[in-house]
């Protein structure tokens, strides 16, 4: 399969047409980006880490009865998939209290949640991917109850899948964000599963192993990636 024109150039993919136009090639970089493209970088190994995993993740996740937009690894960085169109959510699954959820209501990062959380932020980059709730999402047209309703099926069986696997690999699973997409309406898993889009902390030492060693400064970051990679290929 060969790549064609470029469609879509993101902060960490960059996204081709393939001859087939229900085919996409996802090409991951080395760039990081956090808080909203303020702070940049690069992580060297990133993209072979990123995209290996996530397919390694979603067929954990698709043998678990959620459907996914991959179809094959091509490289060490390309995936083909099937074109989807985003639905413009960032759905984020919280197990444990960190980052924004423990900034925006006073908690500390690390204290377990009496109910896991399930939360929507709008993307768009202009607005800072403001929270939203089902009603807004509704109101706006972002999707249709239907599509709403297995989203939310669907985040609770990968954060299921997820715990699991992970914990399984000595990592715990605090929070994560994934995305949806629709083809031939039908709703895929689509976007990636990653330490750049998921929060694992070592269960023994509780040490942060995802892009908030990137975010904050915390060093070690390559060999952080790499040592998640070792794990989840296990
Ligand atoms: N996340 C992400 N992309 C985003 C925002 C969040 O992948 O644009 C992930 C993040 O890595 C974490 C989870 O979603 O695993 C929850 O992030 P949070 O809302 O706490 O935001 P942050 O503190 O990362 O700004």
């Amino acid at each position: 399969m060969q790549k064609l024109e470029m469609i879509y150039e993101g902060k960490a993919k960059k996204v081709y047409k393939t001859d087939d136009p229900k085919l996409y090639i996802v090409d991951y970089k080395d760039d990081a980006t956090a808080f909203n493209g303020q702070k940049k970088g690069q992580i060297a190994g990133k993209g072979v880490v990123n995209n290996t995993m996530t397919n390694i993740v979603f067929k954990k996740i698709e043998e678990r009865g959620v459907p996914t937009h991959l179809v094959e690894q091509l490289s060490e960085r390309e995936t083909l998939v099937k074109a989807v169109k985003i639905i413009p959510l960032e759905v984020i699954i919280r197990n444990v209290a960190a980052g924004s959820f423990s900034k925006r209501y006073g908690v500390p990062e690390g204290q377990p949640l009496a109910k896991t959380v399930l939360e929507f932020s709008y993307k768009n980059d202009d607005l800072g991917d403001p929270l939203i709730n089902d009603d807004h999402i509704l109101a706006l047209e972002l999707a249709t109850p239907e599509e709403l309703e297995l989203v939310r099926k669907y985040a609770y069986t990968v954060n299921d899948v997820l715990k699991e696997f992970f914990l399984e690999r000595g990592l715990k699973l605090i929070d994560f964000k994934i995305e949806f997409g629709i083809a031939d309406g039908q709703v895929l898993l689509a976007d990636e599963i990653s330490p750049d889009t998921c929060r694992l902390w070592d269960v023994e030492t509780n040490e942060k192993m995802d892009k908030d060693r990137f975010r904050r400064d915390l060093g070690n970051v390559e060999e952080t990636y790499l040592e998640v990679f070792r794990r989840v290929q296990e």
